[in-house]
């Protein structure tokens, strides 16, 4: 096939010409897998699901200055998005999965080449495909399909910064030069703003001059227009042929700088419309049959308007219908995702001509991507997660992706033929005039009334389309309305439901509620009782804080007092170490006292034993005259015996007579005996006495040291005890020395008493008739 171009013109031909195309792709539908080498078979069937990319944007530089605060993570390995999200002080965490996911530091090339490269070899393999760029204002929808701002690069390069366009159409190239193909590249490029169609490939100049042109007709609007098969075209769409990669910055710059204009014109413009730009290629084939064939694949790049406008519009819309027509596509574009993913009967592609422009992308048999841009920033985040969720949601759109019916070369030059016959014979007709001939007026006439038949068949055509879209409008209105009634009729069984819940609630509260208050009484009756005990304890508390004070007071005292008692005891201590200073010596002193006083009893001792000695000695003097005495009165006694003898042999002889003079006799004897008796008692009396008398003496002795003693004990008991001790032994002692002495005198007595007795035994020798030596006897005891 040749390369064909030239002038692009918005001639009929070249709508027509995409008209074609378009069917074309359409017609697809029939003759499926006529080269379908790059689908399984499976796919076919099941479909391929819509893959669907997120690319998260690296803070820009005031960003970075402003400290803008980072909530969304990604997770290129694992294909993960995390955004943190912070409510009521919990962190929550939400984590997305796609299909790919470029962080804020991926490259322009490294999207590229990992996911829209195979993309273009699919188109290259016959497919149709579109990359749909998705995301809230400024998050990089352009930047990603267009690139940076950078335009010139290295001979030949492209900058880094170049987006998917630039990088498609270079590999489109740089793979087709290197398999030395023939082919051909067309693009368009349209914007879809407030549901109308803008060629942005459009030349500005209008084409004649002479007739004036308005201002707001410079960007004309483009109908869309169905092919009668279920596809659509837009008719008078500027076809562009591209010859080499370096052109396409020139298409872009041509459209950019068109919707820049606009942009300043209708208020930030381009946030608010959709571009698509479309890449169509030819690329001559041979059969086995050496048949030459032409394959046919279609790339569509579309920057969708900022998503955010769909929330937006929420509110206005129905307010102003204009705010309504700018989302309408964006939100038609959502129900259709919602009704596909959801699988619901009725899928709206009709609604918008977003949905209708890409409706084989949409569940169709084009393959298509979806790249989702966000941006990293916190005050993003709500926009961010809406991102995410419909783009997750949109995952799970199944395509039953198709190639391209080839078509045999021969048809095309068929085709091309034909149409550069018909050209052929209007150029003929012209300059050679053969055509029909018909006079002046009635040329004049019949083209009037053609000019009036164009006129009314296009006021009829506006007309119609006014209908058409009052139907749309009606139709839409009618879905809306029944939607609300719908959700109307759903609210008030729900609303209902909830007033019996509502009221089984009120039952229950109610129940609760004199629960409650007799609960309350309860409390109240407790908390009046707690009061009274509140009110005693705090009297309770001022007595004992009185207490307190009191025993404070006490305590203090109590603390002084055991200082005196300190003081005291040390004053103790230091008498008591005083006292037994003094003891020590009152104990020396008591000792020398004592030692003195043992000394004096020794001397007593000493005394007393001479004492003894003289009085032992004065005893033996007294026993030895006591045995002269008896001596004598043992010889008197003799003698008188031997009277006694005599007297009574005279006394037989003459009793009378002698018994007179005997009687004197005994009584001169007994008075001799009573004077000796006398004599010897006085003697033992006298003896006693002064025994009595040495006794006494020697107990006043006594009397007198134990008075000393008892002073000294007064001094020290101790050194009393044991002098009293010593006195006991000293009055035991002297209890002996008292017995032993009143034993020598019982001895002495019982010797005296023997005596008499062995006096009376031998008086008792003298006759018993004896009445009177009896008598005189017992005198005598
Ligand atoms: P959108 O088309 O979504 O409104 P733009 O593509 O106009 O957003 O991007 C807004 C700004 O952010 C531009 O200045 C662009 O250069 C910059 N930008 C966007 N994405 C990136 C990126 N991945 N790397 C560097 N700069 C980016
Ligand atoms: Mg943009």
């Amino acid at each position: 096939m040749e390369k064909r171009g030239g002038t692009p013109s918005p001639s009929p031909r070249s709508t027509e010409k995409s008209g074609k195309d378009l069917t074309r792709s359409g017609d697809a539908n029939g003759g499926a897998g006529a080269g379908g080498n790059a689908t399984p078979k499976g796919d076919k069937e099941k479909g391929v699901n819509v893959q669907v990319i997120l690319r998260c944007r690296p803070l820009s530089d005031d960003e970075t200055k402003g400290n803008t605060p980072v909530v969304i993570s990604c997770n290129e390995r694992r294909r993960e998005v995390a955004a943190t999200q912070v409510i009521a002080n919990k962190q929550i965490d939400r984590t997305f999965a796609f299909d790919k996911v470029f962080g804020p530091s991926s490259k322009q090339k490294d999207l590229f080449e990992q996911s829209i490269s195979p993309i273009v070899h699919e188109v290259l393999e016959g497919y149709n495909c579109t990359i749909f760029a998705y995301g809230q204002t400024g998050t990089g929808k352009t930047y990603t399909m267009e690139g940076g701002g950078t335009r010139k690069a290295k001979s030949g390069e492209l900058p880094t910064d170049a987006g998917v366009i630039p990088r498609s159409v270079r590999q489109i190239f740089d793979i087709l030069e290197a398999q030395c193909a023939e082919y051909s590249m067309k693009v368009t490029f349209l914007e879809l703003y407030n549901e109308e169609i803008t060629d942005l490939l459009a030349p500005d100049e209008p084409r004649f001059p002479v007739l004036p042109v308005p201002e707001d007709k410079n960007k004309k609007p483009i109908a869309l227009m169905e092919d009668g098969k279920g596809g659509v075209f837009v008719r008078g769409l500027e076809e562009e042929v591209v010859y080499s990669a370096g052109e396409i910055y020139k298409i872009l710059d041509k459209g950019s700088a068109k919707r820049r204009t606009a942009e300043t014109l209708l208020n930030k413009q381009s946030s608010r419309s959709h571009s698509i730009f479309s890449i169509t290629i030819h690329i001559k084939e041979l059969t086995h049959e050496s048949e030459e064939m032409i394959k046919i694949g279609k790339l569509n790049l579309v920057d969708l308007a900022g998503s955010e406008n769909i929330s937006r519009s929420g509110a206005r819309d129905g307010r102003a219908r204009e705010a309504g027509e700018i989302n309408k596509s964006l939100l038609t574009l959502g129900r259709v995702i919602n009704a596909l993913v959801e699988h619901s009967g009725h899928v709206p592609y009709r609604d918008s001509k977003l949905t209708r422009l890409l409706r084989d992308s949409l569940g169709g048999k084009t393959k298509t991507c979806i790249i989702a841009t966000i941006s990293p920033s916190v005050y993003c985040l709500e926009e961010t997660l809406s991102t995410l969720d419909y783009a997750h949601r949109a995952k799970n759109i199944r395509n039953k992706p198709e190639v391209n019916q080839k078509m045999m070369k021969s048809a095309v030059i068929k085709d091309l033929y034909s149409e550069i016959d018909r050209l052929k014979q209007e150029v003929f007709a012209a300059r050679e005039k053969n055509g029909i001939y018909i006079p002046r007026e009635r040329y004049l006439q019949e083209e009037a009334e053609k000019k009036a038949m164009t006129e009314k068949i296009e006021k009829l055509g506006v007309d119609l389309e006014a209908r058409d879209k009052q139907l749309v409008e009606l139709k839409e209105l009618y879905d809306a309305q029944m939607l609300l009634s719908a959700e109307l009729g759903e609210k008030l069984e729900k609303t209902q439901k909830d007033l019996e819940d509502t009221r089984h609630a009120l039952h229950d509260l109610e129940e609760k509620y004199s629960e409650a208050k007799s609960t309350i009484k309860e409390k109240e009756f407790v908390i009046f009782n707690l009061q009274n005990s509140e009110k005693s304890l705090v009297d309770c508390a001022y007595n004992l804080r009185a207490e307190l004070e009191n025993a404070a007071a006490d305590v203090s005292g109590l603390f002084s007092k055991i200082e005196r008692k300190d003081k005291i005891e040390d004053g103790n201590r230091s008498l008591v170490q005083r006292f037994r200073s003094q003891l020590t010596q009152e104990l020396d002193a008591l000792h020398k006292t004592v030692s003195t006083s043992v000394m004096q009893q020794e001397d007593h001792l000493k005394e007393m034993e001479d004492d003894m000695q003289s009085f032992v000695s004065s005893k033996d003097e007294a026993a030895q005259g006591l045995k002269e005495s008896i001596q004598n009165l043992k010889a008197l006694h003799g003698s008188g015996i031997t009277a006694l003898d005599n007297l009574a042999g005279e006394i037989d002889m003459n009793s009378q007579t002698t018994f007179e003079k005997l009687n004197s006799q005994v009584q001169s004897h007994t008075s001799d005996l009573e004077k000796c008796f006398g004599v010897i008692a006085l003697g033992a009396d006298n003896l006693l006495n002064e025994l009595q008398c040495s006794l006494s003496k020697q107990e006043e002795r006594l009397a007198h040291f134990a008075n000393k003693q008892r002073e000294g004990h007064l001094r020290a008991v101790e050194a009393s005890r044991s002098i009293s001790n010593i006195t006991v032994g000293f009055f035991h002692s002297l209890d002996v020395h008292a017995s032993k002495l009143t034993s020598i005198l019982e001895e002495t007595q019982g010797v005296q008493d023997q005596q008499l007795i062995d006096l009376e035994k031998k008086f008792e020798v003298i006759p018993n008739d004896n009445y009177y030596i009896q008598y005189a006897v017992n005198k005598l005891i």
